[in-house]
């Protein structure tokens, strides 16, 4: 379970995030859909603890990120929790960030046996699993650059679930990927999440897959979110006129 209290986010003088309050069930695929700056990205790197709140909360597997003191401070948890949260979310970027000087199965080995203590055997064997699942089995001894683009996403969503995570978090997965090769990627990942109890926060201008695959919608404008609903409602019946322009655009 992700919550969100009260959560703002300022980079100087410009707040990108205002107040925000949602939660996220296990087990449920939430997208965020919204214009350009609206904070969607933010959002996945606070709870990747790669930037801090300026107010508010957000609570990982029970337990707060931080909280504030008396005098206003924002005091980080523990490390054995930030860690453990940490360890829990997974995410999957644009740019593949595959690690370019090793070859596949040692991309989706390396963090298992560094982090999660597994010996190479086992990581070993389930790398071998998750590259048939992803359809890579005879890539396994190639490097990143002997992929295409879209091959190099499947081997980054293995090597994402690799840790086993609770929570995948997505970015505009499919951005850098040219057009023949994003369906193939969005379907895997449509699988995955009909497969696996994995929570997933999706950030895409994908709209067709947001319908498809989402159990809640999100429509973020200038750092709040405006519209939250299924995918039904939001796409056919949206209630805010910022949501119904911004689909009419992008649809
Ligand atoms: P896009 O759809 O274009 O990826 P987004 O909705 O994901 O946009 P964010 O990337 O979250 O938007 O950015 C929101 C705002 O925060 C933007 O105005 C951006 O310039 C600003 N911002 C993001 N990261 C930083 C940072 N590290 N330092 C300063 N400003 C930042």
């Amino acid at each position: 379970m992700i919550r969100f209290d009260g959560v703002g986010k300022k980079f100087g003088d410009n707040e990108v995030l205002k107040e925000l309050d949602f939660s996220i069930a296990p087990g449920e695929f939430v997208t965020l859909i919204g214009p350009s700056g609206s904070g969607k990205t933010t959002i996945l790197r606070l709870l990747m603890t790669l930037e801090k709140v300026t107010t508010g909360t957000i609570t990982v597997a029970g337990k707060p990120l931080s909280h504030m003191d008396k005098g206003g401070k924002l005091v980080p948890a523990d490390e054995a929790h930030l860690r453990l949260a940490r360890r829990n979310i997974g995410m999957v970027f644009q740019q593949f960030n595959l690690f370019p000087n090793m070859n596949v199965l040692r991309n989706i080995t390396e963090a298992p046996i560094r982090t999660l203590g597994k010996s190479r055997a086992e990581a070993e064997t389930r790398a071998g699993e998750l590259l048939e699942m992803v359809g890579l089995s005879e890539k396994i001894t190639a490097r990143p650059t002997q992929l295409s683009g879209g091959q190099q996403q499947r081997v980054a969503i293995a090597r994402a679930l690799a840790m086993e995570p609770d929570v995948l978090l997505l970015d505009e997965v499919t951005s850098a990927l040219d057009p023949e090769l994003v369906t193939g990627v969005l379907h895997l990942l449509k699988d995955i999440a009909r497969t696996t109890d994995i929570t997933f926060l999706c950030v895409t201008h994908e709209m067709q897959f947001a319908r498809n695959v989402s159990d809640r919608v999100m429509m973020f404008d200038s750092g709040r979110v405006i519209e939250d609903a299924v995918p039904e409602k939001l796409f056919t019946a949206p209630e805010q006129e910022r949501t119904k322009s911004f689909l009419h655009a992008v649809l």
